[in-house]
């Protein structure tokens, strides 16, 4: 009897040369999360994948399940394809349900057989009579209900042999990392950015965060802060890097000649210029943002269109919808709340005028901009970035 986990992912929608990109994606990523695992062997057969882990290492699973395109994880028990096998599986695999599940001796179970092996002599209802009895003349106390067990336990019956399962851990779904290509992420440190970030990474999107700073008007603090939110969305990506781009010039050029009312528009323009041409160097695809409708003033639909006139790339607002309940939610799940929680100013923070524009109009916008050496500032900024990988 082998133990091992099994990775189930992106079951139904998958087809030809899509599947295939799909996994090797998939694969690149797990291949990465082992390399702090050693030990950890990952195998590959009729389109399933497997992870021989070390006993004890309880971290794996976690890890797994935060690995966007994986649907679940299920620790595993693998036999022969033999009926008698099968049943000493099963009968392990309740015990460690119990044990797991914390259950009592009142718990109940039912068994689910399938069977991809075809020639395989038993069929799936006579399976799960064998491991039913199997299970209940175990001296376990437990006992069968087919409508509200405490435990399922999956038989499944494949040309590697029958994996045995009582438990799953859900995972993340979504696409493998990178399947849908690249992105830039304006990665502040308030509580949308990283949430927008995840949700970009769950659909694929290999992100490169980028952070303007403005060094000394905002402190060492909100840079570590910006840093400590990357590490945590690191681990759905452990290859997505973080861009620091030195502000103070820009925002220090756009106070002494852009008319107050416009200067976060121009600001946020200027981001966009920045994010552009750091899309350009590094091939991405689209500028990702935490903008919300209507959250402030640079949220509305006449603010963004204004703003992303200078991004040339399309600009995606995963959280364009979401009321603020719900993206909390999802911080707080992802793990970064807390940290975009502390009290450490954003270079926007200290810089919003008391009236900005909330309906700016390009022409007007473009006329306030007028004296800023847009090019060059952009060109000192790109090149002044520096970048963290881990
Ligand atoms: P967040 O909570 O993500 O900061 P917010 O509601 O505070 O969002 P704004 O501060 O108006 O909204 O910023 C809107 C978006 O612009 C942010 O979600 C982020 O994508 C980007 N952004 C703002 N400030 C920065 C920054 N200093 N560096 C990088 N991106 C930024
Ligand atoms: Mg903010």
């Amino acid at each position: 009897m082998e133990e091992l986990l099994l990775i189930k992912y992106g079951e139904i929608s998958l087809k030809g040369k899509n599947r295939h990109e799909f996994e090797g994606a998939l694969l690149e990523h797990i291949r990465w999360v082992l390399r702090e695992h050693p030990g950890a062997r990952l195998e590959k057969a009729y389109g399933r994948l497997y992870i021989h882990s070390v006993p004890g290492d309880v971290k794996l699973l976690s890890r797994l399940a935060k690995v966007p395109g994986i649907v679940a994880v299920a620790p595993a028990l693998r036999v022969e394809n033999d009926v008698s096998e099968i049943r000493l599986a099963a009968v392990e695999a309740a015990k460690r349900a119990l044990t797991t599940a914390g259950a009592s001796g009142k718990a109940t179970f039912k068994a689910e057989s399938r069977r991809s092996l075809k020639s395989f002599p038993l069929k799936s209802p006579e399976l799960n009579h064998q491991v039913g009895s199997a299970v209940l003349t175990a001296g376990l106390g437990l006992t069968v209900d087919v409508h509200n067990p405490t435990f399922i336990i999956t038989v499944e019956v494949r040309e590697t042999g029958t994996f045995v399962y009582w438990t799953e851990v859900k995972g993340m779904g979504g696409l493998p990392i990178g399947s849908s290509g690249r992105g830039i992420i304006l990665l502040s440190g308030g509580i949308d950015s990283p949430v927008a970030a995840y949700l970009a990474m769950k659909r694929g999107v290999a992100l490169e965060a980028l952070h303007f700073w403005s060094f000394p008007i905002t402190g060492e603090k909100s840079k570590d802060k910006v840093v400590r939110i990357w590490r945590v969305l690191r681990d759905f990506d452990p290859k997505m890097r973080l861009h620091i781009a030195h502000f103070t010039k820009i925002q220090t050029a756009i106070m002494e000649s852009c008319p107050e009312k416009y200067r976060v528009t121009v600001m946020r323009r200027m981001m966009m210029r920045v994010a552009r041409r750091l899309a350009e160097k590094l091939r991405a695809l689209a500028i990702f943002t935490g903008e919300n409708l209507g959250q402030v003033a640079s949220q509305t639909l006449e603010s963004m269109a204004v703003i992303e006139d200078t991004a040339g790339l399309p600009v995606l607002r995963p959280l364009l919808t979401y009321d603020k309940r719900e993206t909390v939610e999802l911080a707080e799940r992802i793990g970064t709340y807390e940290l975009s929680c502390l009290p450490y100013e954003d270079c926007c923070t200290v810089f919003v005028p008391k009236h900005p524009v909330t309906k700016p109009r390009l022409e007007l916008v473009r006329e306030a901009e007028k004296d800023l050496p847009v090019d060059e500032l952009v060109e000192e900024c790109v090149g002044g970035i520096e970048t963290l990988t881990h």
